[in-house]
């Protein structure tokens, strides 16, 4: 069955500070516009997730790829993985290094390899086998991670304090991810992230990151990894909507539950298998776009909601 495609992008959820707002925003913005022309062009759902989710990976105003944040040793392992909604084939890599686009090593995961998650040295002896370009930590490294990886060091207890505690402020940058639904009706997720600064070296937030069924639609979480890992927050919201709720009621209400349940705070976006859309977020702001109809909206605080022509 033909469908019109849709993409729709987050740029993680957190306290973003102003002087990253411009930049957050540009960023999704760019992503979706360069994954819905793969979706035009007749790429597949998680071809547009891939090229989306690369352009946030090689922008510094996000935590993935370029910018990602430092761990307690000051160094960087990044998460990232995807997957189809046609056949439920997913890839993932955690705690890689000097790796410039994690989620392609991911795609590369699904596409050549029996697993779903390659983790550690591991994932980069694979991404060495498959003559994957490496690059020093330094490139990955913004002069923002290192300044609040330096501040979050005296708390010790980052990843609590990240998303339970709102007097925290910070400098850095946050999680990416993706969702789209291409033309022949498949759906797809995608997910990368440095994770959170100051975390646990071997520390995996979220193993998912997300969850994407042709049956529901497709899912791209962030926010505290620990709690969506409990509450498998992004399965809950494919749940919600084979019960009949919108993308946008199952969003809410899964987000909702997580706070409800284990005080964690988030945020996701969502595409319905018939190209329903829905975001939203318990932080205080996540940047985040989409493009149904050759109409970008966008927006970054509570209720914004921008649009313009693409
Ligand atoms: N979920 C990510 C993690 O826990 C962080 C984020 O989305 O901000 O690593």
């Amino acid at each position: 069955m033909s469908r019109r495609p849709v993409i729709v992008i987050h740029g993680g959820a957190w306290a973003i500070p102003d002087k990253l707002a411009t930049g957050s925003i540009d960023g999704v913005k760019a992503a979706a516009t360069t994954g819905y022309r793969v979706l035009q062009d007749g790429g597949t759902a998680v071809d547009a997730v891939e090229a989306a989710i690369v352009v946030l990976e090689n922008h510094p105003a996000f935590d993935a790829g370029y910018g990602s944040v430092l761990n307690a040793n000051g160094e960087v392992e990044m998460d990232a993985v995807l997957m189809t909604g046609h056949n439920l084939q997913c890839g993932g890599v955690a705690c890689v290094q000097n790796i410039k686009n994690p989620i392609k090593l991911a795609r590369a995961v699904m596409d050549k390899t029996d697993h779903t998650l390659l983790v550690g040295l591991g994932s980069n002896q694979f991404a060495e086998e498959i003559g994957m370009e490496k690059v020093s930590t330094d490139d990955l490294v913004t002069e923002d991670a290192k300044a609040e990886w330096k501040e979050f060091m005296k708390f010790k207890t980052t990843v609590n304090v990240l998303f339970r505690n709102r007097d925290v402020k910070l400098s850095g940058c946050d999680t990416v991810g993706a969702v789209a639904l291409d033309n022949a009706g498949n759906v797809a997720f995608g997910t990368s992230t440095g994770g959170i600064t100051a975390k646990r070296p071997g520390r995996v937030g979220d193993r998912s990151g997300g969850y994407a069924d042709n049956t529901s639609g497709a899912v791209s979480t962030t926010g505290h990894g620990e709690s969506i890992v409990k509450v498998c927050l992004a399965r809950q919201i494919t749940f919600n909507m084979e019960q009949g709720l919108s993308a946008q009621e199952a969003t809410e209400k899964a987000l909702q539950s997580m706070a409800n349940r284990v005080q964690g705070s988030g945020g996701a976006v969502t595409v319905s298998k018939d190209g329903d859309i829905g975001k939203h977020f318990t932080t205080e702001r996540m940047a985040w776009s989409w493009i149904k109809d050759g109409q970008l909206h966008y927006g970054l605080n509570p209720g914004e909601d921008f649009s313009q022509a693409v």
